[in-house]
């Protein structure tokens, strides 16, 4: 019977392991986009032309950045530090502070190590030298920057961190007040085995009398080691088998051997929910486990998006669809209450779902921000404990999802899906005959870079994803997406290839009209559009489109051109 409960938390440790793992791959995934971000603001500070320029700049940089806790401009001839806040600099001119270059990207690139800016504020700094007679450094301060990893729990109080190799302290961790202090998992025993050469591995040690299980990654250009930590205690707690493991030994060997069997079931779906790659895939597998193991009758799930207030269903094709709009409905669920309901008692949601008799709300956040909402109607009461620790893990794998969808699917700076994401609609709608594709470029970009400043060029950017948003809208734009650069590109549902350019004109028209201001300056721009129905492979799709957008540069731009080839 031991052996038994000791299999089963071995299966459980295997469970906490590959979570730490994807935690770990995802946080390194944050915090590269926020460095990479933070080299482009560097290469448009470089390109000012005059100190103003430059100040004016850092200044616009700061206000909309709260992750940044200064910018630094370092004269190397004359020794001159000068801080974009104004305030003195006399923990950048320290000498202890260690460089690790970028060397992948740009020998001019690197990143410190970890130093206190002033008593209590941790930062890092990112640096970039054009040349050898001057430096500009962009401060993360990590305060800030600490919260994006907050999300990426494993079991229940597992958080990732990171630590600085060359200062041994603390960088990123869930606790704001841990950052800067030296972290016990690496200096007891995760130093020694990367000093030995292991880069990537697990590790156990003692904490505070906690035995803690890691994975650990130092395979990085920043000098640092990414570790996500569970608690073996945890791991127990949460792994139902601990109270198996007590219960079995009590019990008869009849009913271990009954529970023993329940709870194998239970500890594969639950593995299999927090491996689902789709939404739609993980509705059915929620609710396949609470099939299994509550006694129910019928579930409701609905996705809840924060920022429109939106409550959705996902249908069997992975579509969403709104059925509720109402932010105060969404700010009456709390973390960790799970409420049973009488059928007078239903919610306005539980209304729509039509939920018509007693019922259990089971919200799924993710921090404090509510994500998902489950409904589950009963005869009876059910045990709250069994129903806890399927949220739990619901919740954990929801969360994580969705945060590897957007990072895997959407353009960082716009929001608009990226080019792996359109290429695959494509390929769903080959042979389609009424879905159109069209590229979009930007004309003279360069120029309004040139004249208006690379800060004005991303708000012309921002603004094209604005306006093709509400040109293009959901469901006939099967997919509307950044290609790169300065380029766009559409999927769409047209009735024919004469809608299909009517309605890229119409987008071409509202940008030559769109206003838009910057620095109290009028800015004009116009797009290029080529556009194409979909044809035998995404590959030749794209080829067409773009032979059409090349034809409409050369017919003098902002225009539209068809192609007309079909095949
Ligand atoms: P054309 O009308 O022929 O398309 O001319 P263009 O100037 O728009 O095209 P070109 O390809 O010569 O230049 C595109 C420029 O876009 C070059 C690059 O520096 C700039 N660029 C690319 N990505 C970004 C970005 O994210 N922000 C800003 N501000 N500029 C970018
Ligand atoms: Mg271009
Ligand atoms: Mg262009």
């Amino acid at each position: 019977m031991l052996y038994l409960a000791y299999q089963q938390l071995k299966t459980s440790e295997h469970d906490a392991y590959q979570q730490s793992l994807a935690n770990v791959n995802t946080a390194s995934n944050l915090i590269s986009a926020q460095i990479e971000a933070a080299i482009s603001k560097l290469y448009l500070l470089e390109d000012t032309t005059s100190v103003s320029k430059f100040d004016n700049t850092a200044q616009r940089i700061l206000k909309h950045n709260p992750v940044y806790s200064d910018i630094i401009y370092v004269n190397n001839v004359t020794g001159q530090y000068r801080s974009m806040k104004l305030k003195p600099t006399n923990s950048e001119k320290n000498a202890h502070i260690q460089w690790s270059k970028l060397s992948k990207l740009s020998n001019q690139l690197a990143v410190s190590s970890l130093y206190e800016k002033k008593p209590g504020q941790w930062v890092f700094a990112v640096r970039y030298t054009p040349t050898q007679e001057h430096q500009i450094w962009i401060e993360f301060d990590l305060m800030h920057t600490t919260q994006s990893l907050r999300g990426l729990r494993t079991l229940t109080d597992g958080y990732v961190f990171v630590i600085d190799r060359n200062t041994g302290r603390l960088i990123f961790h869930a606790d704001p007040n841990r950052i800067g202090t030296p972290s016990v998992s690496f200096h007891g025993g995760i130093s020694e085995l990367i000093s030995h050469g292991s880069l990537f591995g697990d590790h156990e040690y003692y904490y505070r009398d906690q035995y803690k299980v890691s994975v650990y990654d130092a395979d990085n250009p920043f000098n640092w080691v990414f570790i996500s930590g569970t608690d073996r205690s945890d791991i127990l707690q949460d792994s139902y088998q601990f109270s198996l493991a007590a219960l079995v030994i009590a019990s008869l060997l009849v009913i271990a051997i009954g529970f023993k069997y329940l709870s194998q079931r239970f500890n594969q779906s639950i593995r299999e929910l927090s491996q689902q790659e789709t939404l739609t895939d993980y509705k059915q597998h929620l609710r396949f486990i609470l099939d299994q193991f509550c006694d129910h009758k019928g579930v409701q799930f609905c996705l809840y998006d924060n920022n429109h207030g939106h409550f959705s269903t996902i249908d069997f094709h992975g579509n969403t669809h709104v059925v509720l709009t109402d932010k105060n409905l969404a700010a009456q669920f709390e973390p960790n209450i799970i409420k049973n309901v009488s059928s007078r008692g239903a919610d306005t949601l539980a209304k729509k779902l039509q939920i018509t008799s007693r019922h259990y709300a089971i919200p799924l956040f993710d921090k404090s921000e509510l994500i998902g909402v489950v409904y589950m109607q009963v005869s009876y009461s059910t045990f709250k404990s069994i129903l806890h620790l399927i949220r739990n893990y619901a919740e954990i794998s929801l969360a994580n999802l969705i945060l590897n969808q957007s990072l895997r699917s959407q353009d960082v700076m716009t929001h608009l899906d990226n080019k792996l994401t359109i290429r695959g609609e494509i390929d769903n709608h080959l042979g389609h005959t009424n879905v159109f594709f069209a590229l979009i470029d930007i004309d003279h970009f360069k120029r309004i870079n040139d004249t208006h400043s690379h800060l004005c060029g991303d708000l012309v950017i921002l603004k094209t994803a604005e306006m093709m948003e509400k040109c293009f809208k959901k469901p006939k734009a099967i997919s509307l997406a950044r290609y790169g650069g300065e380029e766009f590109c559409v999927l769409f549902h047209a009735t024919d290839e004469h809608d299909a350019y009517e309605q890229c004109d119409i987008f071409r028209q509202v940008i030559d009209h769109a206003n838009m201001n910057f620095s109290g300056r009028d800015v004009h721009f116009t797009v290029s559009i080529g556009v194409t129905n979909v044809k035998e492979s995404q590959h030749v799709t794209i080829g067409a489109a773009d032979k059409a957008l090349y034809q409409a540069k050369g017919l003098g731009r902002n225009q539209v051109v068809l192609n007309t080839f079909r095949f």
